[in-house]
């Protein structure tokens, strides 16, 4: 199964916008919405974001245990 990765913030947090019907993806995340989007394998996203070093680890594992209030 591909996972959905936004190419802003790299999260798995992206479903299709508006059911699909628009065609294009939004990012729960960051609040991208858009056609473009990075269709990985699970185990290519690890390599992924291996290769971007441990800001990104970080920002899947915090995803994890998201808090709800953000702090902004
Ligand atoms: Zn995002």
């Amino acid at each position: 199964m591909k996972l959905l990765i936004c190419p802003m913030c790299y999260s798995k947090n992206v479903e299709l916008d508006s059911g699909g019907v628009s065609g294009k993806y939004f990012c729960k995340d960051c609040g991208y919405v858009g056609s473009f989007i990075l269709e990985m394998s699970e185990g290519d996203y690890e390599e992924m974001l291996k290769s971007k070093g441990e800001d990104f680890k970080f920002r899947s594992e915090r995803d994890k245990d998201r808090n709800p209030t953000k702090k902004h």
